[in-house]
């Protein structure tokens, strides 16, 4: 790269990172005013169970509608209420909702509920002190069962040093499922995997991506099961769109999937409909 170049492309690069806070920052105060205005809703991704698309669990996926803006994606404004802290509120939100809607299910669909819900737990939140005792009141005033959540985390969260790991055991002794969420994209040491209690390895999308062709992905993918396996983990195969991918992966060993193959993120009534008559898709 030339350094003339080099140096113009910096300067434009730092504006656009200026922009860019600034742009975080009124998305920040705006999510303030929607925590408290109904402008938040979730929708749940079905996991299901391969060969056969059967709904096993739910992921919650935040949404959030703005009034002048109109439709904001979870990875806008994710971000941007880590940076600002307001993402320890919004995930609390994020977290009593969703229980109370499992606990719901649960009452109304008994064996056909949701095995399993999970939610996105954001190292912002993990780091807060007392955040396993957030959960564990969460789960009392729910009256969810431990058993049916999961706290879904990325490495790099767990990474995050300071007390991230101490909280996840906490919640772990709940008896709340750990899932391990992008796997192979952050930081990862297969280390992790013994130090972290975790039970569910989501295998990232862009590894699922192009397995079909044959790439380096393949073997990635394939050696994942294997560890999966070997560790007694539960494998997830993220971002599955077409029946080749799907058919590939179960020729690998994985049994859990979760992708537009099958279903997108969808509302709770959806759930429901789907949870009776026992199918995802
Ligand atoms: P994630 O946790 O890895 O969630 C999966 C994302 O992939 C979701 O995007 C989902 O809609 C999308 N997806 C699922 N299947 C497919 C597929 O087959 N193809 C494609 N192209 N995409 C697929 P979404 O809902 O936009 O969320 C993006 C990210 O935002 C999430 O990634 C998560 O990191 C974050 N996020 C979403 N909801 C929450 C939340 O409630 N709390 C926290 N802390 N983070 C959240
Ligand atoms: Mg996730
Ligand atoms: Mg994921
Ligand atoms: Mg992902």
């Amino acid at each position: 790269e030339a350094k003339g170049q080099g140096k113009g492309r910096q300067v434009s690069y730092t504006a656009e990172m200026d922009q860019r806070t600034a742009e975080q920052s009124r998305l920040a105060a705006d999510l303030r005013t929607a925590l408290d205005t109904d402008q938040l809703y979730l929708l749940y991704q079905p996991i299901v169970a391969m060969p056969g698309g059967e709904l096993y669990g739910v992921e919650a996926l935040v949404r959030w509608t703005h009034p002048e803006r109109g439709p904001v994606g979870p990875g806008v404004f994710i971000p941007a209420a880590e940076r600002t802290g307001l993402i320890v509120p919004l995930g609390s939100w994020i977290l009593q909702e969703a229980c109370r809607q499992a606990a719901d299910w649960l009452a109304t669909l008994q064996d056909d509920a949701p095995r399993t819900v999970t939610v996105n737990v954001s190292a912002r939140q993990l780091r807060e002190a007392g955040f396993a005792e957030e959960v564990e009141a969460v789960l009392r005033r729910t009256g969810l069962p431990p058993h049916v959540l999961t706290v879904e985390v990325t490495e790099t969260a767990v990474f995050d040093g300071g007390t991230a790991l101490t909280e996840l055991r906490a919640i772990a002794e709940l008896g709340v499922n750990i899932a391990l969420d992008d796997f192979g994209t952050g930081h990862s040491s297969l280390g992790l995997l013994r130090t972290c209690p975790a039970d569910i390895l989501k295998v990232d999308k862009s590894f699922v991506d192009d397995i079909t062709e044959g790439g380096q992905n393949a073997v990635v993918v394939a050696a994942l099961i294997g560890i999966c396996d070997g560790l007694h983990l539960r494998a997830v195969a993220e971002g599955v769109e077409t029946a080749e991918q799907a058919a590939e992966l179960y020729r690998l060993g994985y049994r859990y999937a979760q992708g537009y193959h099958y279903a997108r993120p969808l509302p709770a009534a959806e759930i429901e409909a789907r949870s009776r008559c026992g199918v995802a898709a």
